[in-house]
């Protein structure tokens, strides 16, 4: 069996240890730590640990003082998290279409999305390559928007040389199959000192000084556990991004060639660090992608779906009133993708010969 993620927290014992000996195990002095190492990864003068990703992207916009009317402009392929923050943040959604080469936003449908009542862009920078930011900076600072990225996949990942998260409020998740990960918990970036004041206020019930609440707060803790698992995790988060190239690197070479089969692109000026490695499985492939994954799963070859559904098309958020005027129809690449994204094992648990099995099965069950 080769799984599609593989949990290795294991170089973290003795700082949980210290943790548990310290006897205070909430938000103290290993997240503060935690927090210090983030901030050097992500090249920003603040980051600030929360309890999710999700969390950290609900924050993120909170901070902002969002009115119901005001809309977030956005990737209809990502995570469900990224809806469910906009929406618990009391948002409008609108949806721009994605393209194929990268899976995030295309610039020319974020163009035509964005309206009168816009007021923040949020890339989604999916499985662990940047959004083109360098068009979506210009496009948010022509329109005067503000940016948050959802950068939950993608830490460490840089456009031009620049890390995500750096170019407006970075919004990362540590969720267990996460590059970086502390079990639960996420994370956001920002070089600007006020809004970072303010996100720590936020996370702690408003609270500032003990019984002196300044805004109505949430509590977005992170626990001293939780930092400890991550710690290590930072330490290492180099050295298993250049593993996981290597390995898509190495599917890439051996997926070269393979009727009807798209292998993902590493775009030259972004450091992509492989969160996911997603081919695409064509209509003229010998399987269909249902059929190809199933086939997998059999041979024991662990894959995933990211995501087999435009992120609105549930009955839950059918005519819901911030999701206005969404429709497959205006989002033809993204809709396409649902139908032909499968993502194959490229963690850094892989071995050399794991890479082979899972090159020579893709090719064998599409007849190449
Ligand atoms: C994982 C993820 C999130 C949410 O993070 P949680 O830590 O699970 O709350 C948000 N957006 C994207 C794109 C994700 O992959």
């Amino acid at each position: 069996m080769i799984p599609i993620t593989v949990v290795d927290v294991r170089d973290a014992e003795s700082l949980v240890v210290e943790v548990l000996r310290s006897g205070a195990i909430a938000q103290g002095p290993m997240v503060h730590r935690f927090e210090a190492a983030f901030a050097q990864v992500a090249g920003t003068r603040h980051a600030i640990a929360v309890n999710s990703g999700t969390t950290a992207l609900v924050a993120a916009l909170e901070v902002l003082d969002l009115h119901s009317a005001d809309e977030v402009v956005t990737s209809p392929f990502t995570s469900v998290a990224t809806l469910n923050a906009i929406l618990e943040a009391g948002a409008t959604v609108r949806f721009a279409d994605v393209r194929a080469e990268d899976f995030t936003l295309d610039t020319d449908s974020t163009a035509a999305a964005i309206g009168a009542r816009s007021k923040v862009l949020m890339p989604v920078h999916l499985f662990g390559q940047a959004a083109n930011m360098s068009k979506l900076t210009s496009l948010a600072e022509a329109h005067d928007l503000h940016l948050v990225e959802d950068a939950a996949q993608a830490v460490g990942a840089t456009f031009e040389g620049r890390r995500v998260g750096g170019y407006g409020l970075g919004c990362f998740s540590l969720y267990a199959t996460k590059n970086v990960t502390t079990a639960e918990g996420g994370v956001i970036t920002t070089d600007d000192d006020e809004l970072a004041d303010r996100l720590r206020l936020l996370r702690n019930q408003g609270m500032r000084v003990r019984h002196q609440y300044e805004v109505a707060g949430h509590n977005y803790r992170m626990t001293d556990l939780h930092a400890a698992l991550g710690i290590p995790q930072l330490d290492k988060l180099d050295t298993n991004s250049a593993v996981r190239a290597h390995n898509a690197r190495r599917l890439s070479i051996g997926l070269a060639g393979t009727p009807g089969l798209s292998t993902p692109l590493a775009l030259p000026g972004r450091e992509h660090v492989w969160h996911q490695y997603t081919v695409r499985v064509g209509p003229h492939a010998m399987l269909s992608r249902d059929e190809l994954a199933a086939a997998l799963t059999e041979r024991g070859i662990g894959n995933g779906i990211y995501y087999p559904r435009l992120v609105f098309d549930y009955d839950c958020y059918r005519d819901h009133p911030l999701i206005p005027d969404a429709s497959a129809e205006a989002l033809p690449v993204a809709t396409t993708l649902t139908r032909e994204v499968l993502s194959l094992p490229v963690h850094p648990a892989l071995t050399e010969s794991d890479v082979d099995v899972v090159v020579a099965t893709v090719r064998e069950l599409l007849g190449a």
